[in-house]
Order: structure tokens, then C-alpha cells, then sequence
């Protein structure tokens, strides 16, 4: 048997909610469970106003729309992070201006930044990694001295916090995921969340395809028609029903991620007082969500064969993202970009490795994959 990177947590009441939401018969979006996810959002993280998508990708297309990115504008955002991230942006023509992460962590490096900022540049698009908070106050000072719009990606972000404040309140718009590998599912699933007033009412409309359909069922307007550009953004009653079975049990969920999180932390600290690997580092100003436990290995050949072990052992630990400025298609869309060497999203590219995850690990599970960490990191591959 392998112990996998992740397996998704069923609270029990996902099916019931979903036959309840078919007993209602009405199993389009923008219903009675989406309104429950809505409500429980607006309350919980006291989030100005919330729409559900079927994705993260989605709500940073949306974002991206309602920034109203023109072709050639630019859109700064950190190397080390997920396509859709830099995509989104991509689909409305904008030029990506890559930036690096600290030498320490995989966001991105707020006192890098204002050298990138030019007059075309539009927004600053930030990923909290591992549901890390990124300097929110250097950012948003900075988006205020130059008039940028700021974007969190907080796909990984859920009940992350910044000096109190919840991530995904920071940026005009913030974008979380329900993608099956984060903390809270729905197998596909995000929401934007509209922090900005100005942007709120089109937000609605680019929606539902661009029409003022909802308005018209809260009674405002007496018909409804095309309005705006806009797309399905909206996900179907059967996915909220399941969301909603789960932001019942977010706190219970979040609980057991943190103590597994710590579980790692305590027992592996060892080998990060003995220099051979390093953990991950938390800024005094966040809290830590307990979406990835990750190590940074010396380099690329030791991360792989640390992969390579832990999978001989039925262990499966996970690299992570990719340098995005040298993507396959970043080099032909923008092949005349004069671009900087990016040598922290490098070096995270090559040496952080993630272990396994997920709510039902036991302490069984998590002593064997500790002990064949320290077995890799004592024996096979000593530092110096
Ligand atoms: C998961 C993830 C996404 C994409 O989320 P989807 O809901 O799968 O579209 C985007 N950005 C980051 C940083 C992510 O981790």
C-alpha cells in the first residue's frame, strides 16, 4: 500500500446535500446552497461580497476582466506559481512581468518589486504559497503609490490570515480554489471574492454571460438581457451542496491539517538544526493554514533522489511548481521580453519537495514517513 501526496476528505454529508439540492429541483447555479456557501463566507471572513466559479482560474479570468486589462498592458506576477495565475491575464492580452520570491520563501519578494513597474503596468498579482501571507502592507503601499490594481491569487489561502486581517480581503479582488487538492473541495470549485465597491455589480454580470440575470431574480429589474461581455462563470447547486458540507466542517478540517502540520515539524526540526535540509519559514504576520508541509533539499539531484527513495518506500512526495518565465510558451509569447534571471523561483523549482497531506493521515502513517526522511537525510546523503 502507498501512502499518496493526497486524498480528498469526505465529511458524510456532501451526497445528502447534493439529493437535497435535487429534491429542490433546481440545480442550476446561483441557488439555495449557493447563497448557504455565499452567506457562509460573507460572515465567517466578513468579506464584502462573495460569487462561487467553478474554479480559481475562473475567478482570476473574471478578475482579469473586471481590471479591465487591455492587450499589452502589464501584469506583474511571481515566477514560482500556477499557470492559471499568469493564464488568466494571458486570455485578455497582457504582457507578464515575472518576479522573483525571497531567498527564504516562495512569494514573491515585495522589496523586489517597484524596479518592474512601468506605466503600462496595470496590477500586481499576489499567491499567498502554502496559504502564506505575502507582505500584504509593502504591496499594498506600493499598489497605492503607482495606482496598480492588487490581485491575491489565495487559491491556497483558505482561513489564512495577515496580521489578523483573512487573505483574500487584501486585493481589489482575491480568487480561492475547491480544487480536490486543497484544504477545502469541491472537486472543481473557487470564488472571487469583490472587496473593491466599484466592481460588484459587474462582477454579477460577467457571471452569468454577461447578463443582468440575477438582479432581475432579486426583484430590481423587470427583464433581463446582455449587458456586458461575461462567460459561465457560475458553478452548478450540485457543487455548492457539496462546498457546503465541507464549510460545515472547515474548523474540524483545519484542526486536524494543523496538527499533522506540527506532527512534521516537531519530528523533522532535528534535521534542519543539523543543516541537512531546511523547513518551511512563517513570517511573524501570518498564520499558517496547514495546506502544504514541504522541505527545501540542497539542490535538484538531492530532491530527486529523496523522491526516488521515499517512493521505494511507498511514500509519494511531490515536487512543485516550475519556473513560469521558462515555460515553453512564455519564451514564444513573449520571446523579445529582456527578462531577469529569477534565481529564488529557481532555486524553489528545483528543492522544495511537499509530503503528503491530507486529513485522514495517521500518526502510524506520518512516524514511517518521518523516519525514512531521517533515514534519506542521515545515511544516503550526508551535506558535508
Ligand atoms: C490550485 C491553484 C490554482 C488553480 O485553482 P483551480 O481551482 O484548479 O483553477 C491557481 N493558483 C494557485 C496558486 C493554486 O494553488
Amino acid at each position: 500500500m502507498t501512502i499518496g501526496f493526497n486524498k480528498p476528505y469526505f465529511t458524510g454529508k456532501e451526497t445528502s446535500y447534493i439529493l437535497e439540492a435535487v429534491r429542490r429541483e433546481k440545480i442550476s447555479g446561483n441557488g439555495y446552497f449557493t447563497q448557504l456557501c455565499h452567506d457562509f463566507f460573507e460572515k465567517r471572513y466578513g468579506f464584502k461580497k462573495v460569487l462561487l466559479t467553478n474554479s480559481c482560474t475562473d475567478a482570476l479570468e473574471m478578475a482579469a476582466i473586471l481590471i479591465d486589462v487591455q492587450p499589452d498592458d502589464e501584469v506583474i506576477i511571481p515566477a514560482y506559481t500556477f499557470v492559471s495565475t499568469a493564464n488568466a491575464f494571458v486570455l485578455r492580452g497582457a504582457k507578464i512581468i515575472f518576479a522573483d520570491s525571497y531567498p527564504h520563501h516562495p512569494n514573491l519578494n515585495a522589496d523586489s518589486l517597484e524596479p518592474y513597474i512601468t506605466p503600462r503596468t496595470k496590477a500586481i498579482v499576489v499567491v499567498h504559497y502554502a496559504g502564506i501571507a505575502c507582505d500584504m502592507d509593502k504591496i499594498s503601499e506600493l499598489a497605492q503609490k503607482y495606482n496598480l490594481f492588487v490581485v491575491e491569487d489565495a487559491a491556497q489561502a483558505i482561513n489564512g490570515f495577515y496580521k489578523g486581517k483573512p487573505l483574500g480581503s487584501f486585493g481589489h479582488l482575491g480568487c480561492f480554489s475547491f480544487h480536490e487538492t486543497k484544504n477545502i473541495i469541491s472537486g472543481e470549485g473557487g470564488m472571487l471574492v469583490i472587496n473593491d465597491e466599484r466592481f460588484m455589480k459587474r462582477a454579477e454580470i460577467i457571471w452569468e454571460k454577461g447578463t443582468n440575470r440575477a438582479a432581475f431574480f432579486r426583484g430590481e429589474i423587470d427583464k433581463y438581457g446582455w449587458v456586458d461581455i461575461g462567460s459561465s462563470f457560475l458553478p452548478s447547486e450540485l457543487i455548492a451542496a457539496f462546498l457546503y458540507a465541507q464549510l460545515e466542517k472547515l474548523d474540524q478540517i483545519q484542526e486536524k491539517r494543523q496538527w499533522i502540520w506540527q506532527y512534521y515539524y516537531q519530528n523533522l526540526e532535528i534535521l534542519a538544526q543539523k543543516n541537512l535540509c531546511k523547513l518551511p519559514y512563517i513570517p511573524e504576520f501570518s498564520t499558517n493554514n496547514a495546506h502544504i508541509f514541504y522541505l527545501l533539499c540542497q539542490n535538484l539531484e538531492q530532491r530527486t533522489a529523496l523522491i526516488e527513495y521515499l517512493k521505494k518506500q511507498h511514500i509519494q512526495a511531490v515536487f512543485h511548481y516550475l519556473n513560469l518565465q521558462k515555460s515553453p510558451f512564455y519564451t514564444t509569447y513573449q520571446p523579445q521580453m529582456k527578462t531577469k534571471e529569477l534565481t529564488n523561483a529557481d532555486y524553489f523549482a528545483d528543492s522544495l519537495v511537499r509530503l503528503p497531506m491530507y486529513y485522514e493521515l495517521t500518526e502510524t502513517e506520518l512516524d514511517y514517513i518521518i523516519q525514512h526522511i531521517k533515514t534519506f537525510f542521515t545515511t544516503s546523503f550526508t551535506s558535508n
